[in-house]
């Protein structure tokens, strides 16, 4: 988690629906657990949660936090599922249909996760800081898939 932590809860204040998603995706990144980069991720349809994920290990193998992080050659740690990728799985486990939903991650998806969320069938895509993949913006516009970052989904109707 990063900057503004206290403004994460503040029970006097309403939150709109976009604020409460991401806060949401927030708490879910709680749980991550490479802490080079913790990411949530909260898919959504109707003001509905269908599915979340956070990046952490292949299901039953070890954890960074227990035996480090696997780090490839460009310096990047590769012992995790995604955040996006663990919440597009566990709709499919549970059998959940996300073909047209949003979702909502509190960083911006790379490139791998991107074409995740774009053959889902994943529509909207908010973010709450950029990270690292500048294709993401260009790909996304020819695909007709809408990414709203931190400067324009707060107080926004949309
Ligand atoms: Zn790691
Ligand atoms: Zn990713």
């Amino acid at each position: 988690m990063s900057e503004n932590d206290d403004e994460l809860i503040d029970p006097m204040i309403r939150r709109d629906w976009h604020s409460y998603f991401m806060d949401i995706a927030r708490v879910v990144a709680s749980r991550a657990t490479c802490d080079r980069k913790k990411v949530g991720a909260v898919i959504v349809r109707e003001k509905t949660i269908l599915s979340t994920g956070y990046n952490g290990s292949i299901r039953g193998l070890p954890h960074c936090d227990e035996v480090g992080h696997d780090m490839d050659e460009g310096g990047h740690c590769v012992r995790t599922v995604h955040a996006e990728a663990n919440a597009i799985v566990q709709a499919a486990r549970h059998g959940i249909m996300i073909d047209g939903a949003d979702i909502y991650v509190t960083a911006s998806p790379c490139w791998n996760c991107f074409k995740l969320i774009a053959n889902a069938g994943i529509k909207r895509i908010f973010y709450r800081e950029f990270y690292r993949d500048e294709r993401i913006f260009t790909t996304a516009k020819q695909l007709g898939i809408e990414l709203w970052g931190p400067d324009n989904w707060k107080d926004s109707n949309v």
